[in-house]
């Protein structure tokens, strides 16, 4: 069972960072078993298929948290998420991949949405494009970066979006070799939200996750997906 003090406190302690955004953190509802939802980003980018397939080949849901500029460009990677819907939920990372942050200061390289009314037209466009491809309403949105300023973390759930937090960081934005990338999945403990990325096949970290989540298999862990979010 779902309870508030189970999942919805995770959204209400801020870690905050060091430039005025934050990056709410989110860990699963208890359950009946140790379980995990690894939660993969397709940012503006390729697809990382090799990643998929051993999820696909080992019966590993994940849910993907897709850019409409992602949708556009991988005809062939959506339509491997389709065909294995019963493992990848749809979910919502924004249009353009811009962050939902104010003012004018980049992070990570990208320009922030800088309004209010640009934020909500980046998660807007990114959920039509969700239902337009996919046909699932997505209920989570993480931003680019998965940074947020403060005072738009109340408009983004009153557009009926939970915040898609994370407690484990499994590659740092793919930056990380796959030895380092596996440790740290192996590592995940019950009711962990993994982060890790889908949309970058040249690089070394997608291996990391496949042989990471293999391990975490084979010690008994099961995947969920992110569960509905809790409206207040
Ligand atoms: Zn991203």
């Amino acid at each position: 069972m779902i309870t508030r003090r189970g999942f919805g406190t995770g959204a209400l302690s801020l870690a905050s960072g060091s430039s005025g955004v934050v990056s709410p953190p989110l860990r699963l509802p208890p359950t009946d078993r140790p379980t995990v939802a690894l939660t993969l980003d397709a940012c503006p980018g390729a697809f990382d298929e090799r990643l998929a397939r051993v999820l696909v080949d080992n019966g590993i849901s994940a849910t993907v948290f897709v850019t409409a500029a992602w949708i556009a460009r991988n005809a062939n990677g959506l339509a491997f998420f389709l065909a294995h819907r019963d493992l990848f939920s749809f979910q919502n990372h924004g249009a353009r991949h811009i962050p939902p942050i104010l003012g004018h200061r980049s992070v990570y390289g990208l320009q922030p949405a800088g309004t209010l009314d640009a934020i909500q037209t980046e998660i807007t466009n990114g959920a039509a494009a969700i239902v337009r491809e996919t046909g699932e309403t997505p209920k989570w949105y993480r931003g680019a970066a998965a940074l947020y300023s403060p005072e738009a973390i109340a408009p983004i759930q009153a557009m009926g979006f939970g915040i898609g937090g994370f407690s484990l960081n499994a590659d740092e934005g793919a930056s990380l070799p796959a030895p380092s990338v596996a440790a740290r999945v192996a590592k995940a403990q019950d009711r962990d939200v993994i982060i890790g990325h889908i949309n970058q096949p040249l690089r070394p970290s997608g291996a990391g996750i496949a042989a990471g989540v293999v391990a975490l298999k084979k010690q008994g862990m099961a995947f969920a997906w992110l569960p509905d979010p809790l409206r207040t």
